[in-house]
């Protein structure tokens, strides 16, 4: 059976990852059909919206989308699509899981986290105005029902993936009613997976300093939207930085699969990004479509081409191009030469 999967590269860095990871996932074997769709800086400039309405309509049809980071401008012009894209699909959970990767110098060796964001509401639910010239409000939101749904979701993702333990993180001792909703709901949802999976909570600052610290006590993580953003950069600083941070936005309608990182548009066209981010976001798409043992195989043959060191990106500490990294994982999926586009 072959899978149609809606393919977004995206702005900066994004293309080049893109082919990466097309190749990569194509060694699997498994059928794609990827149906390519423009979004970010280009369309806006070619359509006047950096989020043109076939795209949403192509991953409502598809179910499930591969795609690159978009630039999003700093204090001034458009939404950013990411978020929009979340929103307008209800991708209300974003998975981020951090795992150690031999081969990569980092503080530890076995941080193994998977931080669970809400996805579509808090600070991001961009509701901001001006009052009076000189100062701006945003407003926080919070639900009982965002709040219980993802907290359900990171104590079955738990329980699907035999962990351990969940810990609610939030900052309810000063935002008594907003993030103490939201720690009132995971406390909720926590009680009918008593003696399964044990749960706890943590305040986000300290939270911070004890991942720094002592990252193997925890294992997953559910945060509202604003703490999980960046709480899951701190996680991808334990295990060897952005380029190697995959995620996954998942609703009930579709997902998205993509990297942490973005667009870094210094490195745009350099053939030096690493698109290790990007293609084990694949993996977790092919884990999504049920193709675990494809998912096993990128997984492994990534790793294991890490590990070997020869054929690494510049982050990484090596110096192989873009290309020649996904060629590599491709070329061991496959057991055979790969040509990268
Ligand atoms: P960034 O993640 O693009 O880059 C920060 C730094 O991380 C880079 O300068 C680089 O040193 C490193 N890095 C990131 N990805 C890498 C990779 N694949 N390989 C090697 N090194 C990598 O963050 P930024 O500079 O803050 O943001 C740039 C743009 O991306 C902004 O417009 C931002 O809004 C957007 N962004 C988009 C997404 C998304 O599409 N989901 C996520 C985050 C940021």
């Amino acid at each position: 059976m072959s899978h149609r999967v809606t393919l977004i590269p995206g702005d900066g860095i994004g293309p080049e990852l893109a082919d990466a990871a097309v190749a990569v996932l194509d060694a699997t074997g498994v059928g794609f059909e990827w149906e390519r769709v423009e979004a970010g800086e280009a369309q806006l400039a070619a359509t006047g919206t950096p989020l043109p309405d076939e795209v949403l309509e192509s991953i409502r049809r598809n179910r499930v989308a591969l795609k690159g980071p978009i630039t999003t401008p700093v204090g001034e012009g458009f939404r950013s699509v990411n978020v929009t894209l979340r929103q307008a699909l209800s991708l209300y959970a974003n998975l981020r899981p951090a795992r150690s990767m031999a081969g990569l110098e980092t503080r530890y060796q076995d941080v193994d986290l998977v931080i669970v964001r809400e996805n579509t509401e808090d600070l991001y639910a961009g509701i901001e105005h001006m009052v009076g010239p000189d100062a701006a409000e945003s407003i926080k939101i919070i639900t009982r029902a965002a709040s219980e749904r993802i907290a359900r979701f990171a104590f079955d993702y738990a329980v699907a993936n035999g962990r351990r333990k969940v810990t609610a993180v939030h900052k309810a001792n000063i935002m008594k009613l907003s993030d103490g909703l939201f720690l009132e709901s995971c406390r909720t949802v926590a009680e009918n997976y008593a003696g399964q999976v044990e749960f706890e909570d943590r305040i986000v600052d300290n939270m911070c300093m004890q991942l720094v610290q002592k990252p193997d006590l925890y294992d997953v993580l559910v945060l509202p939207n604003l703490y999980g953003d960046i709480v899951s950069d701190l996680a991808a600083g334990l295990v060897g930085g952005l380029g190697v941070a995959p995620g996954a936005n998942i609703g009930l309608d579709a997902a998205v699969f993509e990297p942490v990182h973005g667009s870094a548009p210094k490195y745009a066209g350099t053939d030096t990004a690493n698109p290790t981010a990007l293609i084990l976001s694949g993996a977790l798409m092919l884990r999504h479509l049920g193709e675990t043992d494809a998912a096993e195989r990128v997984e492994s043959a990534l790793r294991s081409i890490v590990a070997e060191g020869a054929t690494i990106t510049a982050d990484m500490g090596g110096s192989a191009g873009t290309a020649a990294f996904g060629r590599a994982v491709a070329e061991r999926v496959a057991g055979a030469p790969v040509a990268v586009a």
